[in-house]
Protein backbone atom coordinates (compact mmCIF):
# COMPACT_ATOMS: atom_id res chain seq x y z
CA UNK A 1 0.00 0.00 0.00
CA UNK A 2 1.31 3.19 -0.46
CA UNK A 3 1.72 6.20 1.35
CA UNK A 4 -1.46 7.92 0.60
CA UNK A 5 -3.89 5.38 1.93
CA UNK A 6 -2.23 5.60 5.07
CA UNK A 7 -3.60 7.93 7.30
CA UNK A 8 -4.19 6.55 10.84
CA UNK A 9 -7.52 8.17 11.38
CA UNK A 10 -5.72 9.85 14.62
CA UNK A 11 -4.01 12.71 12.68
CA UNK A 12 -6.77 13.50 10.67
CA UNK A 13 -10.03 13.69 11.20
CA UNK A 14 -12.84 13.79 9.00
CA UNK A 15 -12.44 17.63 8.17
CA UNK A 16 -9.21 17.15 7.55
CA UNK A 17 -10.04 14.79 5.30
CA UNK A 18 -12.65 16.55 3.62
CA UNK A 19 -10.40 19.84 3.25
CA UNK A 20 -8.08 17.09 1.36
CA UNK A 21 -11.03 16.39 -1.49
CA UNK A 22 -11.68 19.92 -1.91
CA UNK A 23 -8.48 21.17 -2.55
CA UNK A 24 -7.31 18.16 -4.51
CA UNK A 25 -10.43 18.97 -6.65
CA UNK A 26 -9.20 22.36 -7.21
CA UNK A 27 -5.63 20.99 -7.92
CA UNK A 28 -7.58 18.43 -10.71
CA UNK A 29 -9.18 21.32 -12.37
CA UNK A 30 -7.45 24.82 -11.60
CA UNK A 31 -4.07 23.81 -12.22
CA UNK A 32 -3.07 20.52 -13.51
CA UNK A 33 -4.65 21.02 -16.65
CA UNK A 34 -2.46 24.25 -17.08
CA UNK A 35 0.86 23.31 -15.76
CA UNK A 36 2.12 22.08 -19.60
CA UNK A 37 1.42 25.36 -20.57
CA UNK A 38 2.96 27.33 -17.67
CA UNK A 39 6.02 25.01 -17.66
CA UNK A 40 6.50 25.94 -21.65
CA UNK A 41 6.19 29.89 -20.72
CA UNK A 42 8.32 29.67 -18.17
CA UNK A 43 6.21 31.20 -15.68
CA UNK A 44 2.74 30.83 -14.10
CA UNK A 45 -0.03 33.53 -13.62
CA UNK A 46 0.50 34.11 -9.76
CA UNK A 47 -2.42 36.76 -9.10
CA UNK A 48 -4.72 35.06 -11.06
CA UNK A 49 -3.58 31.43 -9.36
CA UNK A 50 -3.30 33.04 -5.63
CA UNK A 51 -6.86 34.79 -5.86
CA UNK A 52 -8.89 31.80 -6.83
CA UNK A 53 -6.85 29.61 -3.87
CA UNK A 54 -7.54 33.04 -1.67
CA UNK A 55 -11.56 33.08 -2.43
CA UNK A 56 -11.82 29.56 -1.53
CA UNK A 57 -9.40 30.16 1.87
CA UNK A 58 -6.72 27.78 0.61
CA UNK A 59 -3.99 30.89 1.71
CA UNK A 60 -3.31 30.94 4.70
CA UNK A 61 -5.07 27.62 6.57
CA UNK A 62 -2.93 27.86 10.05
CA UNK A 63 -2.93 31.50 10.07
CA UNK A 64 -5.48 33.98 12.11
CA UNK A 65 -9.28 34.41 10.85
CA UNK A 66 -8.31 37.83 11.53
CA UNK A 67 -6.12 38.23 9.41
CA UNK A 68 -8.02 36.32 6.25
CA UNK A 69 -6.16 33.07 7.74
CA UNK A 70 -8.76 30.09 8.16
CA UNK A 71 -7.40 29.52 11.83
CA UNK A 72 -6.86 25.74 11.92
CA UNK A 73 -4.37 23.36 13.34
CA UNK A 74 -1.18 22.79 11.36
CA UNK A 75 -2.59 19.19 10.21
CA UNK A 76 -4.91 21.20 7.82
CA UNK A 77 -1.40 23.21 6.65
CA UNK A 78 0.13 19.33 6.28
CA UNK A 79 -3.07 18.77 4.03
CA UNK A 80 -2.51 21.74 2.22
CA UNK A 81 0.97 20.59 1.27
CA UNK A 82 -0.11 17.48 0.72
CA UNK A 83 -2.29 18.39 -1.65
CA UNK A 84 -0.71 21.20 -3.80
CA UNK A 85 2.52 18.67 -4.05
CA UNK A 86 0.29 16.47 -6.48
CA UNK A 87 0.66 19.10 -9.01
CA UNK A 88 2.05 17.83 -12.10
CA UNK A 89 5.24 19.93 -11.63
CA UNK A 90 7.97 21.47 -8.92
CA UNK A 91 7.76 25.06 -9.79
CA UNK A 92 3.91 25.82 -8.88
CA UNK A 93 4.19 24.15 -5.16
CA UNK A 94 7.16 26.10 -4.38
CA UNK A 95 5.91 29.48 -5.60
CA UNK A 96 2.43 28.37 -3.10
CA UNK A 97 4.53 27.44 -0.55
CA UNK A 98 6.55 30.56 -0.54
CA UNK A 99 3.20 32.37 -0.36
CA UNK A 100 1.76 30.41 2.69
CA UNK A 101 5.08 28.89 4.65
CA UNK A 102 8.32 30.84 3.50
CA UNK A 103 7.63 34.47 3.48
CA UNK A 104 4.60 35.55 5.53
CA UNK A 105 4.97 32.93 9.02
CA UNK A 106 7.38 35.79 10.17
CA UNK A 107 5.01 38.28 9.42
CA UNK A 108 2.42 36.61 10.98
CA UNK A 109 4.21 35.57 14.47
CA UNK A 110 6.07 38.96 14.80
CA UNK A 111 4.61 41.66 12.43
CA UNK A 112 2.53 44.53 14.32
CA UNK A 113 -0.55 44.66 13.85
CA UNK A 114 -0.71 47.75 11.15
CA UNK A 115 1.66 45.55 8.71
CA UNK A 116 0.07 42.51 9.32
CA UNK A 117 -3.71 44.17 7.76
CA UNK A 118 -1.63 45.68 5.57
CA UNK A 119 0.60 42.85 3.58
CA UNK A 120 -0.66 39.44 5.56
CA UNK A 121 -4.51 39.98 5.31
CA UNK A 122 -4.10 40.70 1.15
CA UNK A 123 -1.60 37.79 0.67
CA UNK A 124 -3.35 35.36 2.32
CA UNK A 125 -6.65 36.62 0.19
CA UNK A 126 -4.23 36.21 -2.92
CA UNK A 127 -4.91 39.48 -3.89
CA UNK A 128 -0.94 40.25 -3.42
CA UNK A 129 1.74 38.22 -4.13
CA UNK A 130 4.97 38.03 -1.84
CA UNK A 131 8.59 36.53 -2.00
CA UNK A 132 11.39 35.66 0.54
CA UNK A 133 15.02 37.43 -0.14
CA UNK A 134 17.65 36.05 1.99
CA UNK A 135 20.00 34.89 -0.72
CA UNK A 136 22.58 37.07 -2.21
CA UNK A 137 24.58 37.27 -5.18
CA UNK A 138 28.00 36.54 -2.45
CA UNK A 139 25.62 34.80 0.09
CA UNK A 140 23.71 31.68 -0.09
CA UNK A 141 24.60 29.12 2.64
CA UNK A 142 26.52 31.84 4.42
CA UNK A 143 23.33 33.77 5.94
CA UNK A 144 25.69 36.03 8.18
CA UNK A 145 27.51 37.11 5.13
CA UNK A 146 24.81 39.10 3.55
CA UNK A 147 25.60 42.99 2.67
CA UNK A 148 22.67 44.40 1.17
CA UNK A 149 21.87 47.43 3.96
CA UNK A 150 18.92 49.30 5.33
CA UNK A 151 20.04 52.40 6.97
CA UNK A 152 18.40 54.78 9.06
CA UNK A 153 17.24 57.69 7.47
CA UNK A 154 14.94 59.52 10.12
CA UNK A 155 11.64 57.72 10.38
CA UNK A 156 12.93 55.61 6.96
CA UNK A 157 15.07 53.20 6.11
CA UNK A 158 16.77 53.67 2.48
CA UNK A 159 17.65 50.10 1.09
CA UNK A 160 20.36 49.47 -1.19
CA UNK A 161 21.94 45.77 -2.34
CA UNK A 162 20.72 42.86 -4.29
CA UNK A 163 19.15 39.59 -3.63
CA UNK A 164 19.63 36.41 -6.08
CA UNK A 165 17.45 33.69 -7.41
CA UNK A 166 14.45 35.02 -5.42
CA UNK A 167 10.85 33.30 -6.16
CA UNK A 168 8.07 34.83 -7.15
CA UNK A 169 10.50 37.81 -8.05
CA UNK A 170 9.24 39.12 -10.86
CA UNK A 171 5.31 39.14 -9.71
CA UNK A 172 5.97 39.77 -5.75
CA UNK A 173 3.93 42.80 -4.70
CA UNK A 174 5.60 42.89 -1.39
CA UNK A 175 8.74 40.98 -0.23
CA UNK A 176 10.54 40.05 3.25
CA UNK A 177 13.87 41.01 2.66
CA UNK A 178 16.39 40.24 5.21
CA UNK A 179 18.99 43.62 5.67
CA UNK A 180 21.59 45.20 7.55
CA UNK A 181 20.22 47.68 9.64
CA UNK A 182 23.46 48.05 11.64
CA UNK A 183 27.00 48.39 11.05
CA UNK A 184 27.71 45.12 12.67
CA UNK A 185 28.82 42.27 10.98
CA UNK A 186 27.88 38.33 10.92
CA UNK A 187 24.67 37.53 12.30
CA UNK A 188 24.15 40.31 14.66
CA UNK A 189 22.23 43.63 13.02
CA UNK A 190 20.05 42.26 10.61
CA UNK A 191 16.17 43.36 10.43
CA UNK A 192 13.63 41.67 8.44
CA UNK A 193 11.77 44.21 6.53
CA UNK A 194 8.44 44.26 4.17
CA UNK A 195 9.37 45.99 1.06
CA UNK A 196 6.70 47.13 -1.27
CA UNK A 197 7.53 46.38 -5.15
CA UNK A 198 6.57 49.32 -6.28
CA UNK A 199 9.00 51.50 -3.94
CA UNK A 200 10.96 53.54 -6.25
CA UNK A 201 14.33 52.22 -6.53
CA UNK A 202 13.43 48.62 -6.64
CA UNK A 203 14.05 47.05 -9.65
CA UNK A 204 14.31 43.33 -11.11
CA UNK A 205 17.55 43.18 -12.42
CA UNK A 206 16.69 40.03 -14.56
CA UNK A 207 14.78 37.07 -14.63
CA UNK A 208 16.98 33.75 -14.26
CA UNK A 209 16.92 30.62 -16.83
CA UNK A 210 16.72 27.43 -14.85
CA UNK A 211 17.31 23.60 -15.05
CA UNK A 212 14.22 22.78 -13.99
CA UNK A 213 10.89 24.53 -11.84
CA UNK A 214 9.93 26.00 -15.18
CA UNK A 215 6.60 27.63 -14.29
CA UNK A 216 8.15 29.47 -11.12
CA UNK A 217 9.52 32.63 -12.30
CA UNK A 218 13.35 33.49 -10.39
CA UNK A 219 14.56 36.68 -10.25
CA UNK A 220 18.06 38.74 -9.24
CA UNK A 221 16.23 41.78 -7.56
CA UNK A 222 18.09 45.57 -7.47
CA UNK A 223 17.44 47.90 -4.44
CA UNK A 224 19.06 51.46 -4.93
CA UNK A 225 17.98 53.72 -2.45
CA UNK A 226 14.40 51.87 -1.75
CA UNK A 227 12.91 54.21 1.11
CA UNK A 228 10.25 52.45 3.37
CA UNK A 229 9.23 53.36 6.79
CA UNK A 230 11.02 52.03 9.73
CA UNK A 231 7.56 50.87 10.78
CA UNK A 232 7.60 48.42 8.16
CA UNK A 233 10.21 46.30 9.75
CA UNK A 234 9.46 43.30 11.25
CA UNK A 235 9.41 42.23 15.25
CA UNK A 236 12.20 44.11 16.69
CA UNK A 237 15.10 45.79 14.95
CA UNK A 238 18.29 43.74 14.74
CA UNK A 239 16.39 40.32 15.38
CA UNK A 240 16.07 39.70 11.46
CA UNK A 241 18.44 36.64 11.86
CA UNK A 242 17.21 35.24 14.19
CA UNK A 243 13.53 35.25 13.20
CA UNK A 244 14.65 34.20 9.85
CA UNK A 245 16.09 30.77 11.19
CA UNK A 246 12.80 30.09 12.81
CA UNK A 247 10.68 31.35 9.46
CA UNK A 248 13.03 28.96 7.86
CA UNK A 249 11.73 25.85 9.99
CA UNK A 250 8.58 26.48 8.71
CA UNK A 251 9.70 26.24 5.04
CA UNK A 252 11.93 23.10 6.05
CA UNK A 253 9.12 20.93 6.79
CA UNK A 254 6.94 22.41 3.91
CA UNK A 255 9.73 21.13 1.27
CA UNK A 256 10.05 18.08 3.23
CA UNK A 257 6.11 17.34 3.41
CA UNK A 258 5.94 18.06 -0.40
CA UNK A 259 8.74 15.88 -1.39
CA UNK A 260 7.79 12.70 0.11
CA UNK A 261 4.14 13.16 -1.64
CA UNK A 262 5.63 13.99 -5.09
CA UNK A 263 8.17 11.37 -4.84
CA UNK A 264 5.32 8.88 -3.89
CA UNK A 265 3.78 9.75 -7.09
CA UNK A 266 6.73 9.19 -9.09
CA UNK A 267 6.78 5.96 -7.49
CA UNK A 268 3.76 4.94 -8.31
CA UNK A 269 3.84 5.85 -11.72
CA UNK A 270 7.29 4.02 -12.27
CA UNK A 271 5.03 1.14 -10.84
CA UNK A 272 2.61 0.98 -13.78
CA UNK A 273 5.07 1.89 -16.08
CA UNK A 274 7.18 -1.39 -15.29
CA UNK A 275 4.31 -3.23 -14.83
CA UNK A 276 2.92 -3.04 -18.44
CA UNK A 277 6.14 -2.41 -19.85
CA UNK A 278 7.50 -5.87 -20.51
CA UNK A 279 11.70 -7.17 -21.28
CA UNK A 280 12.38 -10.91 -21.65
CA UNK A 281 8.79 -12.13 -21.53
CA UNK A 282 7.88 -10.32 -18.39
CA UNK A 283 7.02 -7.05 -17.05
CA UNK A 284 9.90 -5.19 -15.97
CA UNK A 285 8.24 -4.97 -12.47
CA UNK A 286 8.56 -8.88 -12.10
CA UNK A 287 12.23 -8.82 -11.63
CA UNK A 288 13.43 -8.62 -8.01
CA UNK A 289 16.01 -6.05 -8.74
CA UNK A 290 13.11 -3.73 -9.47
CA UNK A 291 10.82 -4.14 -6.94
CA UNK A 292 12.96 -4.60 -4.52
CA UNK A 293 14.75 -1.16 -5.17
CA UNK A 294 11.05 0.50 -5.16
CA UNK A 295 10.15 -0.91 -1.71
CA UNK A 296 13.13 0.45 -0.47
CA UNK A 297 12.44 3.77 -1.56
CA UNK A 298 8.83 3.33 -0.29
CA UNK A 299 9.98 2.13 3.20
CA UNK A 300 12.40 5.57 3.01
CA UNK A 301 9.38 7.60 2.19
CA UNK A 302 7.41 6.47 4.88
CA UNK A 303 10.27 7.13 7.54
CA UNK A 304 10.06 10.76 5.96
CA UNK A 305 6.78 10.70 6.33
CA UNK A 306 6.30 10.02 9.39
CA UNK A 307 9.21 12.22 10.62
CA UNK A 308 7.63 15.14 9.40
CA UNK A 309 4.35 13.96 11.25
CA UNK A 310 6.39 14.26 14.59
CA UNK A 311 7.32 17.78 13.22
CA UNK A 312 4.14 18.53 12.93
CA UNK A 313 2.98 17.05 16.28
CA UNK A 314 5.90 19.26 17.44
CA UNK A 315 4.13 22.63 15.75
CA UNK A 316 0.83 22.07 17.17
CA UNK A 317 2.38 21.43 20.53
CA UNK A 318 4.30 25.08 20.42
CA UNK A 319 7.77 22.44 20.63
CA UNK A 320 11.12 23.50 18.79
CA UNK A 321 11.48 21.35 16.11
CA UNK A 322 14.27 22.95 14.58
CA UNK A 323 16.34 19.23 14.90
CA UNK A 324 13.57 17.41 13.66
CA UNK A 325 12.93 19.80 10.47
CA UNK A 326 16.51 19.69 9.84
CA UNK A 327 16.85 16.05 9.75
CA UNK A 328 13.55 15.99 7.45
CA UNK A 329 15.04 18.59 5.16
CA UNK A 330 17.92 16.32 4.56
CA UNK A 331 16.16 13.40 4.40
CA UNK A 332 14.01 14.92 1.84
CA UNK A 333 16.89 16.47 0.15
CA UNK A 334 18.48 13.14 -0.76
CA UNK A 335 15.55 11.22 -0.93
CA UNK A 336 13.99 12.71 -3.95
CA UNK A 337 17.27 12.54 -5.79
CA UNK A 338 17.42 8.80 -5.16
CA UNK A 339 13.83 8.21 -6.12
CA UNK A 340 14.27 10.35 -9.26
CA UNK A 341 17.86 8.36 -10.14
CA UNK A 342 16.20 4.74 -9.87
CA UNK A 343 12.68 5.80 -11.04
CA UNK A 344 14.47 7.47 -14.45
CA UNK A 345 16.20 4.33 -14.63
CA UNK A 346 13.25 2.24 -14.59
CA UNK A 347 11.36 4.20 -17.16
CA UNK A 348 14.43 3.48 -19.70
CA UNK A 349 14.52 5.62 -22.78
CA UNK A 350 10.88 6.25 -22.05
CA UNK A 351 11.71 8.54 -19.08
CA UNK A 352 14.46 10.43 -20.95
CA UNK A 353 12.00 11.83 -22.95
CA UNK A 354 10.32 15.29 -22.56
CA UNK A 355 7.01 14.31 -23.62
CA UNK A 356 7.03 11.85 -20.27
CA UNK A 357 6.18 13.23 -16.81
CA UNK A 358 9.44 11.77 -15.25
CA UNK A 359 12.03 13.84 -16.98
CA UNK A 360 10.16 16.92 -15.44
CA UNK A 361 10.64 15.25 -12.22
CA UNK A 362 13.90 14.54 -12.67
CA UNK A 363 15.10 18.18 -13.15
CA UNK A 364 12.80 20.03 -10.56
CA UNK A 365 13.87 17.38 -7.40
CA UNK A 366 17.60 18.71 -7.69
CA UNK A 367 16.68 21.95 -6.20
CA UNK A 368 15.71 20.24 -2.75
CA UNK A 369 19.49 19.39 -1.33
CA UNK A 370 20.29 23.29 -2.11
CA UNK A 371 17.56 25.59 -1.93
CA UNK A 372 16.42 26.55 1.63
CA UNK A 373 19.64 25.51 2.98
CA UNK A 374 21.73 22.77 1.47
CA UNK A 375 22.49 19.68 2.82
CA UNK A 376 25.81 20.25 4.14
CA UNK A 377 24.01 23.45 6.04
CA UNK A 378 21.18 20.84 7.64
CA UNK A 379 24.34 18.46 8.75
CA UNK A 380 25.79 21.53 10.40
CA UNK A 381 22.19 22.66 12.60
CA UNK A 382 22.02 19.23 13.53
CA UNK A 383 25.73 18.57 14.58
CA UNK A 384 25.12 21.70 16.22
CA UNK A 385 21.92 20.23 17.89
CA UNK A 386 24.30 16.77 18.88
CA UNK A 387 26.60 18.91 20.45
CA UNK A 388 29.40 18.27 17.73
CA UNK A 389 30.13 21.29 15.85
CA UNK A 390 32.98 22.92 16.34
CA UNK A 391 32.74 26.54 17.66
CA UNK A 392 33.89 28.68 15.13
CA UNK A 393 37.48 30.50 15.87
C1 LIG B 1 15.29 27.73 -8.02
C2 LIG B 1 15.78 28.41 -6.78
C3 LIG B 1 14.89 29.14 -6.01
C4 LIG B 1 15.34 29.83 -4.87
N1 LIG B 1 14.46 30.62 -4.17
C5 LIG B 1 14.93 31.43 -3.18
C6 LIG B 1 14.09 32.39 -2.57
O1 LIG B 1 12.91 32.51 -2.87
N2 LIG B 1 14.63 33.20 -1.61
C7 LIG B 1 15.93 33.13 -1.24
O2 LIG B 1 16.37 33.88 -0.38
N3 LIG B 1 16.76 32.21 -1.81
C8 LIG B 1 16.29 31.38 -2.78
N4 LIG B 1 17.13 30.46 -3.38
C9 LIG B 1 18.51 30.41 -2.97
C10 LIG B 1 18.89 29.15 -2.20
O3 LIG B 1 18.35 29.16 -0.92
C11 LIG B 1 20.43 29.10 -2.20
O4 LIG B 1 20.82 28.75 -3.52
C12 LIG B 1 20.99 28.12 -1.19
O5 LIG B 1 20.80 28.57 0.12
C13 LIG B 1 22.50 27.87 -1.40
O6 LIG B 1 23.19 29.09 -1.49
P1 LIG B 1 24.19 29.35 -2.72
O7 LIG B 1 23.47 29.03 -3.98
O8 LIG B 1 24.73 30.71 -2.59
O9 LIG B 1 25.33 28.26 -2.54
P2 LIG B 1 26.68 28.46 -1.73
O10 LIG B 1 26.43 29.06 -0.42
O11 LIG B 1 27.65 29.14 -2.61
O12 LIG B 1 27.12 26.94 -1.53
C14 LIG B 1 27.38 26.09 -2.65
C15 LIG B 1 27.50 24.68 -2.14
O13 LIG B 1 28.63 24.58 -1.27
C16 LIG B 1 28.39 23.63 -0.27
N5 LIG B 1 28.58 24.29 1.03
C17 LIG B 1 28.26 25.55 1.38
N6 LIG B 1 28.60 25.78 2.65
C18 LIG B 1 29.13 24.64 3.13
C19 LIG B 1 29.66 24.24 4.39
N7 LIG B 1 29.70 25.07 5.45
N8 LIG B 1 30.13 22.96 4.52
C20 LIG B 1 30.10 22.12 3.48
N9 LIG B 1 29.62 22.45 2.26
C21 LIG B 1 29.13 23.68 2.10
C22 LIG B 1 26.96 23.13 -0.46
O14 LIG B 1 26.98 21.91 -1.16
C23 LIG B 1 26.32 24.19 -1.31
O15 LIG B 1 25.26 23.68 -2.12
C24 LIG B 1 16.69 29.73 -4.50
C25 LIG B 1 17.58 28.97 -5.26
C26 LIG B 1 17.14 28.34 -6.39
C27 LIG B 1 18.15 27.57 -7.20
Amino acid sequence: MLLEQQDDGLTFTEEHQAFRQSLRKFVDKEINPYVDKWEEERIFPAHELFKKMGDLGFLGVSFPEEYGGQGLDYWYNLVFLEEIARIQCGGLPMAIAVQTDMATPALCDFGSTELKKKFLAPTLNGEMVCSIAVTEPGAGSDVAAIQTRAESDGDHYVINGSKMYITNGTQADWICLLARTSPSTGFQGMSLIVVPTDTPGFSVSRKLEKMGNHSSDTAELAFDNVRVPKSYCIGEEGQGFILQMMQFQKERLAAAIMAYVGSENVIRMTIDYCRQRKTFGKPIIDNQWVHFHIVELITELEHLRQMCHHCARKVVAGEDMTREASMAKLKAGRLVRETADWCMQFHGGMGYMEEYPMARYFRDSRLLSIGGGADEIMLGIIAKYEGILPRRS
